[in-house]
């Protein structure tokens, strides 16, 4: 859970906000405009882009690109240069991460989602079914053509670990062709900050403790500026079946819902990337995805709750990063 805030001292920009639904969850901007009309042209502007990226991308509307695009394998399809471009990223990714976050755990992640909806756990059958068309190696993309081919039928590819962040980026990037400087796109968990607010060093971002509701603590603080950051984890979305506690992220190796409770927070030099890293981190064991993310230049923060108290993982960038 993160919460944001921002003051502004000296200038004669002024701080707006903005709410909408989108997505599936709250979208939040902040920015400092010189007028009220220029604020609020450049939000309708960032929101219509999300509009527009949630029609391509989403896993809920039956007629988004993405679900067409699955309904489709053994032959190339030529898509939208946003899927083409979310889809290059997401399978460097999944290279990178070593399959931990891939677009192509659709099927169990359908599987997880029925189970929190009935409480009951998905038959063996049903999960050895999901694992046979998964995959990130079964997608081919063609940056000449921007086509892309899946090379198994009944394979379903999920944006939902990473389409926030990039909605977030892209929403930013609207925003400062209106010509404003200092702007913050927060959707749901996922956060992309452009220049720091005027005369300020960076936007506070807070990193709360695991359980806001029960005991809120206040455990870090950074003042950051262009770049991203995400946080997942199970304390909002999880099924509880016979005692364990199942994630509504996967391990796409064994098509099981993640168990035990944790949240990771990583900073990156954008929304895509911590998004996608963020989810990649929860599948990952704690030191191996220190490891992974310290690679791609990243931060993290990982919080597990174990039966000794909170366990506290953050790799090597993790305190830099507020100086870089
Ligand atoms: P949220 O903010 O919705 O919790 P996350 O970035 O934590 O989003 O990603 C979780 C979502 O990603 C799931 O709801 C599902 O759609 C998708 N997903 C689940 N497991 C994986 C995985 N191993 N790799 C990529 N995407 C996943
Ligand atoms: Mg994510």
């Amino acid at each position: 859970m993160l919460v944001v805030c921002a003051h502004a001292k000296t200038s004669d920009l002024a701080r707006y906000e903005f709410e909408q639904a989108h997505m599936g969850t709250l979208a939040r901007i902040v920015l400092y405009a010189s007028s009220r009309e220029q604020a609020e042209r450049a939000a309708r502007a960032a929101f219509d882009r999300v509009t527009r990226l949630d029609a391509i991308m989403s896993d809920y509307a039956e007629t988004s690109e993405l679900n067409r695009l699955s309904q489709v394998s053994g032959r190339w399809v030529r898509v939208s240069e946003d899927l083409f471009r979310v889809l290059v990223i997401s399978s460097s990714i999944a290279r990178h991460t070593n399959g931990a976050f891939d677009i192509t755990a659709g099927r169990m992640v359908r599987l997880w989602r029925r189970a929190r909806r009935t409480g009951e756990m998905p038959s063996r059958e049903a999960i050895e079914e999901a694992r046979s068309v998964t995959g990130h190696k079964k997608v081919r993309l063609d940056s000449r053509t921007r086509s892309v081919k899946l090379l198994c039928e009944g394979m379903l590819l999920d944006l939902g670990g990473i389409a926030k962040g990039y909605a977030a980026d892209e929403a930013l990037k609207v925003i400062r062709r209106e010509g404003i400087r200092s702007a913050m796109v927060v959707l749901g968990g996922d956060i992309a900050l452009s220049d720091p607010p005027p005369d300020e060093r960076g936007w506070t971002i807070t990193v709360l403790s695991i359980e806001p509701t029960k005991d809120t603590k206040e455990i870090e603080v950074h003042l950051l500026s262009n770049c991203g950051v995400s946080t997942s984890g199970d304390l909002e979305q999880w099924v509880e079946i016979g005692g364990v506690r199942y994630s509504h992220i996967v391990d796409p190796k064994t098509g099981v819902g993640v168990t035990g409770r944790m949240s990771a927070t990583v900073i990156a030099g954008n929304a895509t990337i911590s998004d996608a890293l963020a989810t990649a981190a929860c599948v990952l064991e704690p030191e191996r995805a220190l490891s992974v993310i310290d690679k791609k230049g990243a931060a993290c923060l990982i919080l597990r709750r174990s039966e000794k108290g909170i366990e506290w993982y953050e790799s090597k960038r993790w305190r830099r990063w507020n100086r870089s």
